[in-house]
């Protein structure tokens, strides 16, 4: 439409459906008169939109009524702290399994709140390179909740599975993922997302936790913080993000429109196939640090032979309308992210883009 093909890793891109969707409504909501934005979160519409994203966010995830969901503010960097506050008792062990930035930033967190044990960790000199193998975690048994990130947005690597945490309550960041596939959630305790890479806008974090788990928040952790507090109202303790939320709808709509998790796997495979397919073709232009069994579907990392490469390879990205394929600041190199609403036309520019330059 634009011309854009946006690799982002977040903010990122949104479908375009959507966007057309909310500028259609943006001088009127619903025959309000007003927009979204000028409404208040205690109205009926806006609660319509609240119940309708959080209904939906169970329904794609598959999750019944056993499950709450909200949408909460301070990003998924907060909920590194409400985690261990809430679920973490006196007396009780946490498991951590780190396999990026991300994961290393939760568990500093926690450490901070209570007792954990490093379940494994995956980081080398080179880096975090992959995710391990069901037999490296070190389990505790009865542990409080194990917490893993589904997705390593900065390493490009991805839990295909996630693991069986044996009746312990599995704690996921699926921020960079959440609802990339079907997954199995019979362990799930809790699941965050902020919304900003695979959901919708920036300004509100998902939050699913199984209701059982509600009944842990207590005691002396801040009332605005306990998850009871908020799953209680729906989300709507305090005023919500809910420019972001209403967009986040949008997004689940749009999502559920073209089949689910299910279509959107098939769709992030044929994308994620593109851009590996090329760098497995030209070894000596394109490597990835990453091992083959762990490789994201949503962010995919390369390097080039050089910085000089690199730059002209950006460059000329950039004169064909590919924006934020720099890797991140800490790992350098190259990074495409494939979320949800990309479309497939712009992995495909992608991967001609990468082909020609690789044969010149
Ligand atoms: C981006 C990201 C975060 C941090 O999200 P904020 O909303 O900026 O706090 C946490 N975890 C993962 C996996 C991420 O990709």
């Amino acid at each position: 439409m634009s011309g854009v093909h946006n690799f982002n890793p977040g903010p990122a891109v949104l479908p375009a459906e959507v966007l057309g969707e909310v500028r259609e409504e943006m001088f009127d909501f619903k025959g309000t008169g007003i927009s979204i934005l000028e409404t208040s979160h205690r109205s009926k519409e806006y609660q319509e939109v609240n119940d309708r994203a959080r209904s939906l966010l169970l329904e794609l995830l598959g999750l019944g009524d056993e499950y709450e969901a909200m949408f909460l503010q301070g990003g998924a960097s907060l909920q590194f702290v409400q985690v261990p506050m809430n679920l973490l008792g006196p007396g009780e062990t946490a498991d951590y399994v780190v396999t990026g930035a991300w994961s290393a930033k939760a568990l500093k967190e926690a450490k901070l709140r209570g007792k954990v044990n490093v379940a494994a960790d995956t980081k080398t000199d080179r880096g975090y390179t992959r995710i391990p193998r069901p037999e490296e975690l070190k389990l505790t048994p009865g542990a409080a909740y194990v917490h893993v990130t589904s997705n390593n947005t900065i390493s490009g690597t991805q839990w295909h599975e996630l693991p069986d945490t044996q009746g312990v309550p599995l704690v996921v960041d699926a921020s960079s993922d959440c609802l990339w596939k079907p997954h199995d959630y019979s362990n799930l305790g809790l699941l965050y997302a902020g919304a900003q890479k695979n959901l919708g806008p920036a300004g509100a974090t998902a939050v699913v936790i199984r209701k059982d788990l509600l009944d842990k928040c207590g005691g002396d952790v801040p009332i605005i913080l306990r998850y009871k507090t908020q799953a209680e109202k729906g989300g709507l303790y305090n005023t919500p993000s809910c420019f972001a939320v209403y967009v986040i709808m949008k997004v689940l709509e749009w999502v559920k429109a073209r089949g689910g998790a299910e279509a959107m796997e098939r769709r992030n495979r044929e994308k994620a196939e593109l851009v590996y397919g090329v760098i497995d073709k030209f070894p000596r232009v394109y490597s990835s640090p990453v091992e083959r069994e762990s490789r994201s579907c949503m962010n995919v990392v390369w390097h080039l032979p050089s910085p000089e490469k690199e730059a002209a390879f950006l460059e000329g990205a950039a004169r064909r309308g590919m924006i934020g394929l720099k890797g991140h600041r800490s790992v350098g190199g190259c990074r495409a992210s494939l979320y949800n609403s990309l479309p497939v036309e712009s992995a495909r520019a992608l991967a001609e883009y990468m082909e020609e330059f690789a044969a010149s």
